[in-house]
């Protein structure tokens, strides 16, 4: 049969008083669970939130940044256009001073040349110019995106702080009195009943028999188990889930 710690000594706590402690301590941790329950996964959606927001915050300080270079390129660009405009009037006036038809045609050719700068660097404009317009569509995009997470976040926020503030001290209370139930119980089962609740889905270590059945794993309990839980003079535990069990008018 599974039990755990089986007798107990004159003086010393009876099976009875201790399965009556695990029982009070197990009904108030299920309290605390509940309240942690409701508080559910608010925080780590309140982190998640945080870290997104984060993200496209820095985003959009690359994207700015990006942005700001495109346009100095293209500034530098309009500069380079003027220049060569600037050295094509100048050629253009020197072509009719020249001595020569070789000093004319080396003129042509650096005109022709700076033609050509000229439209190197317009290409180059447009280039940037839609590749400024791509980043300014993202940045729109992640700022929308941002001030929505950031509505989110607020929503979040206070709604995790009404849930704790109203639950606080509740819990607090809950676990004072859960440690105070713990001082009642001996280190070994107070570690059992740790180990068996940290291993249950559900956080029952500790189960009452319902319609001849574990509380915790409804598997079906002989009657003579049944009768000894009944008698409170050991620790059972169920032979299916691990969890200790107590009778119901417990
Ligand atoms: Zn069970």
């Amino acid at each position: 049969m599974a039990t755990l710690d089986s007798k107990a000594s004159a003086g010393e706590v009876s099976v009875e008083e201790r399965l009556q402690a695990l029982f009070d301590l197990q009904k108030v941790v299920s309290e605390i669970d509940k309240i942690r329950t409701l508080r559910g996964e608010l925080p780590l959606e309140v982190q998640d939130l945080e870290d997104e927001i984060e993200g496209l915050e820095t985003r959009l300080t690359n994207l700015e940044s990006e942005i700001k270079k495109l346009n100095d390129n293209i500034l530098a660009k309009k500069n380079e256009i003027k220049d060569a405009g600037l050295l094509i009037k100048k050629y253009e006036a020197q072509q009719s001073n020249v001595r020569n038809n070789r000093e004319y045609d080396s003129l042509t050719k650096e005109i022709e040349f700076q033609t050509l700068e000229i439209e190197l660097c317009e290409k180059r404009i447009r280039e940037f110019t839609a590749e400024m317009k791509t980043k300014s569509e993202i940045g729109e995009a992640s700022r929308k995106q941002l001030d929505e997470r950031k509505g989110d976040l607020a929503a979040k926020k206070a709604e995790l702080n009404e849930i704790v503030s109203e639950t606080q001290v509740e819990e607090e209370r809950l676990k004072s009195k859960s440690k105070e139930i713990e001082t009642r119980i001996d280190d070994r089962l107070l570690t059992a009943f740790k180990r068996i609740r940290k291993n249950a889905r559900n956080g029952l270590a500790v189960v009452t028999v319902a319609r001849d059945a574990c509380g915790g794993c409804f598997n079906k309990i002989p009657p003579q188990r049944q009768l000894d839980i009944q008698l409170r003079k050991k620790i059972i535990v169920c032979e299916y889930c691990g969890r200790i069990l107590v009778d119901g008018q417990m």
